[in-house]
Order: structure tokens, then sequence, then C-alpha cells
């Protein structure tokens, strides 16, 4: 068994459809899972439409309608009129419709849930459909039947036992040598069966899980990129491939904000031992990146990760005395009750200073932290991450930056730094 996983660029129009179902074509007689994200922007579409919904704007009607019409063009351009896919997209779209009928009758994250996953049972209807028509037997399954959650709606926690159990039921059992299986990545469902989601970006995670429990052989993730490169070409200009890195390397990389791919997608795999390979769908003959259990390769090439948009708050006590270990638990507990992730944290003995994503909910949570605390901040910083780094790398890296906070491990420097 092979598991490959699709995102949204790969489905961003009639086309890259195409050439998904030539790429499975080559692989035809491998059992194989296929996970696949939302076309192109749909889920980012789909939230402005939730929004639109909860807060009840009278534009949601209009969103969906855009929705709509951006899948049934590529279906157009991919059947003929009369195939059935257009019921199907159609039924897809009247349960939305019927949400959109009723008030919200759950909270934000709930009703998010219940709506935003939607992208994905378009795109797997459409790719599933246009496989059959190319001669490419499927099977379509239903995610919400294989992962079982708990209801953290928007984040939601696998329940790997009940996964296993449906995985085994509806994939492993039954499996032929040849079945390729259709499943939509990002969404789960509950014991109450609601549906649920697993993050943004969600969709390698979920290769991920079906990987573990279908003890697959490998995992491959295609990408618009040839594989995993040392930095993101958008912020820096002499980027490399990175032919083979360990899981433990991919992990501090996801973990420092490497955006190829989810975060908790390794561990999974890790602990099975299956290797995921990230290769390009523009280029499939690339290798690509594999990550497995080798380190050789990984101090080779520093990485550099660059998260714009950070603020950078410093939190010291009203008169002047030590942060204590009290203090610090009453200071974690106001970010973790807000909600707010922190990317990087320095104490002295005054104060304790953390580096967190902009967002609107700092303003609640400053606020909050002013009752007890004296608080200040600087806006608009950027924090770089450096792995297996030189201090020449550092120094050309930074330029003419001010640097704000310095820290340094064996293989890693982090720094946040201003304009
Ligand atoms: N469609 C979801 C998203 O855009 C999940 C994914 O692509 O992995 O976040
Ligand atoms: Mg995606």
């Amino acid at each position: 068994m092979i598991v490959y996983k699709f995102g949204g660029a790969s489905v961003k129009d009639a086309n890259a459809v195409k050439n998904i179902a030539s790429i499975i074509k080559k692989s035809e007689n491998t059992p194989m899972v296929v996970v696949i994200s939302a076309m192109a922007k749909t889920t980012n579409a789909l939230e402005s439409l939730l929004d639109s919904f909860f807060y009840k704007k009278d534009d949601a009607i209009e969103k969906l309608n855009l929705i709509k019409e951006f899948h049934f063009e590529i279906a157009k351009e991919l059947f003929d009129k009369n195939h059935a896919i257009f019921q199907e997209l159609h039924n897809v779209f009247v349960e939305v419709e019927w949400q959109l009928e009723d008030d919200p009758i759950g909270t934000y994250d709930f009703e998010y849930d219940q709506m935003v996953g939607i992208g994905e049972q378009l795109s797997t209807k459409l790719v599933s459909a246009y496989l059959t028509q190319e001669g490419i037997h499927n099977k379509w399954l239903d995610a919400r039947s294989l992962i079982r959650t708990d209801n953290s709606y928007r984040r939601a926690i696998v329940d790997w036992e009940v996964t296993e159990d449906q995985i085994n039921a509806l994939i492993v059992k039954p499996l032929k040598d040849s079945d390729i299986i259709i499943t939509q990545g990002f969404v789960g469902s509950t014991s109450e069966n609601f549906s649920s989601t697993l993050g943004r970006e969600g969709s390698d995670f979920s290769a991920a899980i079906l990987a573990a429990c279908t003890n697959a052989k490998e995992v491959i993730i295609w990408k618009d990129v040839d594989g995993m490169l040392n930095a993101d070409p958008k912020y820096f200009d002499k980027t490399v491939k990175l032919n083979n890195i360990s899981y433990r390397e991919a992990i501090e990389l996801a973990y420092f904000g490497a955006s190829v791919i989810h975060p908790k997608t390794i561990k999974p795999l890790q602990n099975k031992e299956i290797p995921l390979r990230v290769k390009s769908f523009i280029n499939p003959d690339n290798k690509g990146t594999i990550i497995n259990s080798d380190f050789s390769s990984d101090t080779l090439i520093p990485s550099y990760i660059h998260k714009p948009d950070q603020r950078l708050i410093s939190i010291s006590a009203k008169d002047f005395s030590f942060i204590t270990e009290g203090n610090l638990s009453e200071i974690y507990a106001c970010f973790s009750k807000h909600g707010v992730v922190i990317s990087l944290m320095q104490n002295s003995a005054i104060s304790f200073s953390v580096c967190v994503d902009e967002d609107s909910k700092l303003e609640q949570l400053i606020d909050e932290l002013k009752n007890d605390f004296k608080v200040v901040y600087n806006k608009d910083l950027t924090l770089l991450t450096i792995r297996h780094y030189s201090e020449d790398l550092i120094h050309e890296l930074i330029g003419k930056k001010k640097v704000l906070l310095e820290q340094k491990s064996r293989s890693t420097v982090r720094l946040v730094l201003g304009a």
C-alpha cells in the first residue's frame, strides 16, 4: 500500500485534475490510498462563507455561488453535461444551503467544521469521477467514516483506536491488489457523527494517519515544488533542495515554522518507520525529498525559516521584583486561555519575553496581563531561525537589521529582527 496526498494547488483546475490522473495511472497496479485537499483556495472561500453565515452578513449566498461556479466550471471542462457528477456536486451544495437557511446552532468552531470541510467532498468527488471516466477503477470513501476524532472542533484530536478499527474494516480487510481509494484530507468525524477538522493544512496529517493505520510502504506528498527546500523562495534567493532529511529534522523544521508539511504529519510515520517523500506534480520524475530515519545528511545544508508579522512582548512585575515560577505559571495560563501560541520565549531576572504571531487575540491577552504585570511590546518584527548555522551565515542573513533577541543552541539560532 502506498499513500498519495494531493494538496490544493495540485487540484486547482481541470488540467490539474488531468495531471493527477496521469500520476495515479503510473502506479495503477499498486494498492493506493489517495488523499485530496480542497481545490485551490476553496478552503479560504469556505471560511469566508462561514464568517458571513455566522455573523449574519447578507453576502453568504453570493459567496456560496462563487464556490459553486468554480467547481461546476471545472466539472464542465472534464465531463459531458449529462454526467452524474453534476448531481453529486449539487447534493453537497444543498447540504450547505440547508445550513445557511437556519441560524447557527453551535459555536463558531462547531459550525466551521460542519461547513468548511465540504471543499474536500467536492474535490474528491470530481477526481474520483474523472479517474473512473479515464478507466482508472477507484473507490471513493468518506474520510468521516475512517477518521474518528474528539469534539475539539477545528483542532480535533484523533482517536487512534477507533480510527485504526475503521480503516481496517473499510480499507485493509477488503483490500485487493490494485485497489485505488480516494478520500478527503482535513476532515474526520466525532462519535456523535458531527464533522470535525484537523486544522488548516491538515490533509498531510490525514495522509499520515491513513499510512500508519494501513502500514503503508511509503507516503508521497505531491506539491508544486521539487521537494523540501532549505528556505522559502518567497524570502530568500539562493534556495537548495534537501534530498534527504531525518524525521527528527523534519519535525524541527515544521515546528520552527517551515510550511512545507503540517507539523503533526511526521510522528505517526516515524513511529512506524514509513518514509515520506515530497515530490513535484509538475516534475514527477524528479526524486524530490525523502524523509526517513537516516539523519546522515541533516547537517549538510543550513535551513532558514522566516516568520514575518511577529510581536515581541515583554512582561515584568509592576514593582521591579523578580519573575518567579508562580508568575510564569500565571502568564502561561493566560496565554493558553487566549489561545496564543508562543514561538519563542526568554527570561531575565525581572522580565519574561515572548515572540508571537500578530493576531487580533493579542489585545485581549495583553489587557488581561496588564492587570498584574507591566507589559511592553514591539510590533512588525521577523523571527528568523537558522538550523545548522555558521557565524558567517548569521551575519549575512541579519544584514543591516536590528537584532532584538537572540537564542542559540548547538544546532539552531533564533533571532528576533526589527527593520
Ligand atoms: N483544505 C485544507 C486547507 O486548505 C486542508 C489542506 O489543504 O491540507 O487548509
Ligand atoms: Mg493545502
